[in-house]
């Protein structure tokens, strides 16, 4: 009985090892990235370590997050709650099973706003969201539309989304995670401050199954998980370029092994 169950078990693993590669080109899934956990909805924890000036907009990227529009029939499969930050330094510090979002002035390095996740195999273990004040108080980014948006679009990359589109100057598409020259434009599909309704439906798939256990609870007894305890991601080393690039030719996602299966993957939204 034992080894029957082991069999199949190994037979169902080829079968999710072909099939997955075909959905995650076919969606907008980033290759399956999840949190492990073992019901759903489940709940992950933002935590609060910005400014009052940021209070709002990450108030509202929860809240955007975790509601998805009527329109949409998938299971809400996710929530996620603003709770007191843990993180140390601004994001220099991050803690495992929860999202840091931190915003600090990380000076003229090139980047508006950068996600980062440790995963474990395809278990998401930590993340942290970096905001950019350097860029924030410019003229161009100091807007309430910029800051939503990116602060959308990071979180939506600790959820496990990947972006719908990276072309700067087409027309919008109505969610965070479409890449913009103007986050504010609404071309018929609505502006790109919120998700739309693609991303619910992708969090339904990729959040369509149950883990034997979970990576949303601090001290997740793993080597990743212990990884990203004691990781201080730095903010400018980000590891190595994954191939991914935006069309000015700009690399947007990185990697960093560390060892025993855990990784640290960093987005990062350039500014102009
Ligand atoms: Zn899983
Ligand atoms: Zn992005």
């Amino acid at each position: 009985m034992k080894i029957k169950r082991v069999h199949i078990g190994i037979l169902l693993g080829i079968i999710a090892l072909a099939v997955v590669p075909l959905v995650a080109s076919a969606s907008h899934s980033w290759n399956g990235y999840h949190w492990a956990r073992t019901s759903n909805p489940f709940t992950l924890k933002l935590g609060d370590n910005v400014s009052s000036t940021w209070d709002p907009y990450l108030a509202a990227a929860s809240s955007d997050w975790s509601t998805p529009p009527v329109s949409v029939t998938a299971t809400d499969v996710l929530d996620t709650t603003v709770v007191s930050g843990k993180a140390k330094g601004a994001c220099a510090v991050v803690t495992s099973g929860r999202v840091e979002v931190c915003n600090k002035a990380y000076g003229n390095n090139g980047w508006l706003g950068v996600a980062g996740v440790f995963v474990s195999d395809s278990h998401i273990t930590a993340g942290y969201v970096k905001l950019n004040d350097t860029y924030f108080k410019t003229a161009k980014y100091n807007t309430p539309a910029w800051r939503q948006f990116v602060t959308c679009q990071e979180i939506g990359h600790t959820l496990g989304l990947d972006h719908q589109d990276e072309a700067f100057d087409n027309p919008n598409l109505g969610t965070c995670m479409d890449y913009t020259n103007d986050p504010s434009r609404n071309d018929g599909l609505g502006d790109n401050l919120h998700p739309n309704a693609h991303d619910y439906e992708e969090l339904g798939l990729i959040y369509s199954h149950l883990d034997p256990s979970t990576t949303l609870s601090a001290g997740v007894p793993s080597a990743a998980a212990a990884a990203a305890a004691s990781d201080k991601p730095a903010d400018n080393d980000f590891g190595v370029p994954t191939g991914r690039k935006d069309p000015k030719g700009r690399d947007i996602l990185f990697v960093k092994d560390l060892g025993g299966g855990a990784r640290q993957f960093t987005w990062v939204i350039w500014a102009d």
